[in-house]
């Protein structure tokens, strides 16, 4: 049931749960751990369902994950990505394509799915602080400019990477980086089906992108270090150069994945659980946090049904931890470094990107390295360049 600007209850039943954030990682918690029998109400600030627009490129892992949802948000396929560097340039085939996905229709279709299994959600609906009394957690929460108090036994923060439930329930706050991105008219020379990545390291540490969305739009993005507005910045003059006009501007803060983040805390005897941005699950290569985000939602509704014994846990930490290692070893790379890497990027190399998606990242990087040693030389001197990222 869908309910807009009513009041909350001050009392939930038993084993209840309170997911604060009705995005992509809560609402997907929301649906699982409702579809297994809990009493579960999403409390989401914003006035109702309609999320600005937004291209995302995820792997075909996304379809695994939601299945017959996952269908009505897929706009385009991307079969091969393009690397540039200095005037190099590299081509990877993926045998299994990436997907692009609205999020303007990937909210909705989580949001019916999870009011189907028989969550509550509730607009307007502020989380602002956190307690605990004799039962369990007492939530304070503002709705439709009404304070008011909630009673819960479980509690899940997905509300983004500034986390209030994080900071309410005694997580540290969680770094972020810039990501701006400019819509635009997909240029002559680039295929729909071509994602383009250029390295460029004088202007960021990460690197520009231009994801198709269709035939005649895409997502030119950068990912930045310290503020939006030099990141605008940097973009608008890689724009420039590459007589791209802006059709218009999407960006917020990232979360940066430097460490796992214990998922679970108790308060008094209540239980409060991170997921997706709210407990940094970005893959930090990409900054890609929809499907990793979907993994942290599966592994705590696992937890709060009691099943899945912490596997999918276990599994998302080794992933982060894989990409983190990868990022610091990139982080610290040179021109000339790009340059190399590109060139080493040998049919062997280029196969096994191809063949093993991003989300099984352990797999992939050894993959690549048994078939190009050489990289292994390449990604200890970028690890030895610096300690890490600043
Ligand atoms: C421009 C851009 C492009 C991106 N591109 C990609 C991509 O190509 N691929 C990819 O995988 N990822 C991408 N990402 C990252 C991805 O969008 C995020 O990782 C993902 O959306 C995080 O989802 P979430 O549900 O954890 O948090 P969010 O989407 O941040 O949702 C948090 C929700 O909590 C609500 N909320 C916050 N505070 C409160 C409160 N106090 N009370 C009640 N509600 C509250 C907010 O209103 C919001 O709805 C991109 C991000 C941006 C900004």
């Amino acid at each position: 049931m869908l309910e807009n600007q009513q009041s909350l209850q001050t009392e939930t039943k038993n084993g209840s749960v309170v997911v604060v954030g009705g995005s992509a990682a809560g609402l997907l918690t929301a649906a699982k751990v409702a579809a297994g029998g809990r009493d579960v109400r999403v409390l989401e600030a914003k006035s109702g369902l309609d999320p600005a627009p937004r291209s995302l490129i995820v792997t075909h892992h996304f379809r695994e994950q939601l299945r017959e949802v996952a269908s009505s948000s897929i706009v385009n396929e991307i079969r091969r990505f393009e690397l540039f560097t200095d005037g190099r340039s590299a081509e990877i085939a993926l045998r299994r394509p990436d997907l692009i996905i609205e999020r303007a229709r990937l909210i909705p279709a989580l949001a019916k799915e999870a009011s189907k299994a028989g969550a509550k959600l509730s607009f307007d609906s502020h989380f602002l602080g956190l307690g605990s009394n004799s039962r369990g957690l007492r939530l304070d929460v503002e709705t439709a400019g009404r304070r008011e108090e909630l009673h819960a036994d479980h509690l899940v923060g997905a509300d983004g990477a500034t986390s209030r439930v994080g900071r309410s329930a005694g997580w540290p706050p969680i770094e972020t980086v810039p990501l701006v991105q400019a819509m635009v008219r997909l240029p002559k020379d680039c295929r729909p089906d071509t994602t383009r990545v250029w390295f460029v390291p004088d202007d960021t540490p990460y690197f520009y992108w231009l994801i198709p969305e269709n035939e005649s739009r895409g997502a030119l993005g950068i990912i930045g270090e310290g503020s939006g507005q030099e990141t605008k910045k940097r973009i608008e003059r890689f724009l420039e150069k590459k007589n791209v006009e802006p059709l218009e501007w999407q960006g917020a803060r990232i979360p940066v994945y430097r460490k796992w983040i214990p998922v679970e805390r108790r308060v008094g005897k209540g239980r409060v659980f991170l997921v997706g941005d709210a407990a940094a699950q970005v893959k930090v290569t990409t900054v890609g946090g929809i499907v990793t985000g979907f993994r942290g939602a599966q592994a705590v509704a696992d937890a709060l049904l009691g099943s899945g014994q912490n596997r999918e846990l276990r599994a998302l930490r080794r992933e982060l931890d894989t990409h983190w290692l990868i990022r610091k070893t990139l982080h610290h790379f040179q021109q000339k470094d790009y340059s190399y890497l590109v060139d080493l990027l040998n049919l062997a190399t280029r196969e096994s990107l191809g063949e093993i998606h991003r989300d099984h990242s352990t797999e992939l990087l050894w993959s690549v390295l048994r078939r190009q040693p050489r990289l292994v030389l390449l990604g200890l001197r970028g690890l030895l360049m610096g300690k890490g990222p600043r």
